[in-house]
Order: structure tokens, then C-alpha cells, then sequence
């Protein structure tokens, strides 16, 4: 992608101090965003990253919040406003797992997956929207994941989660698209991240076996169709689910 074409612009990364969120943070700053890098307890690993941002040239400020939190999602939110001045990129990356088979799933780690995974994603698109919809542009990427399209035993709440976020990307790109916003979102497959380095190495092995291109993918496999959608190259794309799986699921 051609250099800096997003200078100028300012963006919100959710869950940005380590992971996918991290990789995209610094790949939307690589080509010359500002970003807000909101994380949610680890103040430490965030400040790296807002260093190694600002070393690109661009400005970069870490925001301490919980994103099912309706009121912090608004502080995240505002403080683009406050600091930067507009809020150009809304990138919905924080999520968790909480994994377990349907008949041993306790309801609160149900809750807690769709308020994290879903409900911040309502969260902080509820908030950036009337903003954007006054600029009459902007880009909201949501991260979903393979396993919302497909479903996966032992993932019912994720899977929920995430295919509530494609359905929540698709109802918005309709709601908001005749106002220059496009919202999309991105299904990575399996990705070497802290997420899925929980997993066994006989499941990563397993895992390699499903994948046609027979590896997992990079945080940074993630970042660069991220910044694509936030590029005017993809101006023309709203309401689509970007699958970065390596083929598994076609
Ligand atoms: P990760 O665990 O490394 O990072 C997740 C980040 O979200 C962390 O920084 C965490 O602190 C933050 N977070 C969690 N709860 C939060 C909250 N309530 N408020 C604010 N921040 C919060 O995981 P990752 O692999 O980098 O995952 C990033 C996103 O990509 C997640 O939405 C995940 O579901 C999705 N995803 C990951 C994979 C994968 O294979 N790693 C595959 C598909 C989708």
C-alpha cells in the first residue's frame, strides 16, 4: 500500500496493547494515522506501543477502558475528539475467550463474552457514529472471526459473539452507509497471538492440518486488510466480511 495514505487521519484501536490490536495500531500509524490506543489494564505493554508509534511521526495516546462499559466507550471515543479532533478509523478489535462445552458453560462466562465481544462493539460504534455521520465520512472495522461464520464445538459464546458482530457490521453499513461511513468487518483464522497460544501444540497441529495454506496466520496478516479497508482503495467496500484464514473456511 502506498505510503502515509492515511496521514491525516485519526483512529481508535480497541484492545490495542498487544495481539491483532497492537499490529494494527502500529500498521495504521505506519501509514500516518493518529491513534488512540485504548487498552484495558496492561498500561505498561500499551505505553510500547504508543512509543513505537511516535516514533513513526504520528501522535499516539493510550485511553484506559473496559468497552462493554457504555460510559467508558465513550470516553475512548471522546478522547479522539478531544486530543485529535475528529475520529476518522474505528477499529473493534478487544475480545476474549471463555471456552467450554455448552453443557458445562456457566452463564456467566456467556455474559461476559457477549458483553465484551458484542456489546463493546455496539459500544463504541454507538458512540463514534453520530460524530461521523456530522463529518459525513469515516470507516468502523470490526474484527469478528472464522468460528462466527462456521461455529465451533466448545466456543458457543464466541462464536455467538462474533457472528452478532457480522450481523451488527452489515445492519449498520446499511443504516449509515448514504452518510459516506462504511463498516465492515475482517474473520481472521487462527492467528499466533497470546489468544491461541493457549492452545495445546497437538490442537496448533491439528489446527495446520484444516488451513489450505497449512500455517496460522500473523497479527500483521490482520493489520494490512485492516488498513486497507480504512484506505480510500477500499471507499467502494461497505457491509463485507473480509475472511483472513489462510482458505479455511471458502
Ligand atoms: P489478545 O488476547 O492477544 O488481545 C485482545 C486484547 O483485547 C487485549 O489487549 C485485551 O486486553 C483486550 N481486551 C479484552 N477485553 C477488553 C475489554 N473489556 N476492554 C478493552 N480491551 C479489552 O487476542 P488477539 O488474538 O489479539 O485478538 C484480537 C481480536 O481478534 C479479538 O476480538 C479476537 O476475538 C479476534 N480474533 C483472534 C483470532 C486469533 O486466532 N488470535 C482469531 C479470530 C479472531
Amino acid at each position: 500500500m502506498c505510503n502515509k495514505v492515511l496521514s491525516g487521519k485519526n483512529a481508535v484501536v480497541t484492545g490495542a496493547s498487544r495481539g491483532i490490536g497492537r499490529a494494527i495500531a502500529l500498521k495504521l500509524a505506519e501509514l500516518g494515522a493518529n491513534v488512540i490506543l485504548n487498552y484495558r489494564s496492561s498500561a505498561k505493554s500499551v505505553e510500547e506501543v504508543v512509543k513505537a508509534i511516535e516514533e513513526k511521526g504520528v501522535k499516539a495516546l493510550a485511553v484506559q477502558g473496559d468497552v462493554s462499559n457504555f460510559e467508558d466507550a465513550k470516553k475512548i471515543i471522546d478522547s479522539a475528539i478531544e486530543n485529535f479532533g475528529s475520529i476518522d478509523i474505528l477499529v473493534n478489535n478487544a475480545g476474549i475467550t471463555k471456552d467450554g462445552l455448552l453443557m458445562r458453560m456457566k452463564e456467566e462466562d456467556f455474559d461476559k463474552v457477549i458483553e465484551v465481544n458484542l456489546k463493546g462493539v455496539f459500544n463504541c460504534t454507538r458512540h463514534a457514529t453520530p460524530i461521523m455521520m456530522k463529518q459525513r465520512s469515516g470507516r468502523i472495522i470490526n474484527i469478528s472471526s472464522v468460528v462466527g461464520i462456521t461455529g465451533n464445538a466448545g466456543q458457543t459464546n464466541y462464536a455467538a459473539a462474533k457472528a452478532g458482530i457480522i450481523g451488527f457490521t452489515k445492519s449498520t453499513a446499511k443504516e449509515i452507509a448514504a452518510r459516506g461511513i462504511t463498516v465492515n468487518a475482517i474473520a481472521p483464522g487462527f492467528i499466533q497471538t497470546d489468544m491461541t497460544e493457549a492452545l495445546s501444540d497437538k490442537v496448533k497441529e491439528t489446527i495446520k492440518t484444516i488451513i489450505p495454506l497449512r500455517k496460522m496466520g500473523t497479527p500483521e496478516d490482520v493489520a494490512e486488510a485492516t488498513a486497507f479497508l480504512a484506505s480510500p482503495m477500499a471507499s467502494y467496500i461497505t457491509g463485507q466480511v473480509i475472511s483472513i484464514d489462510g482458505g479455511m473456511h471458502m
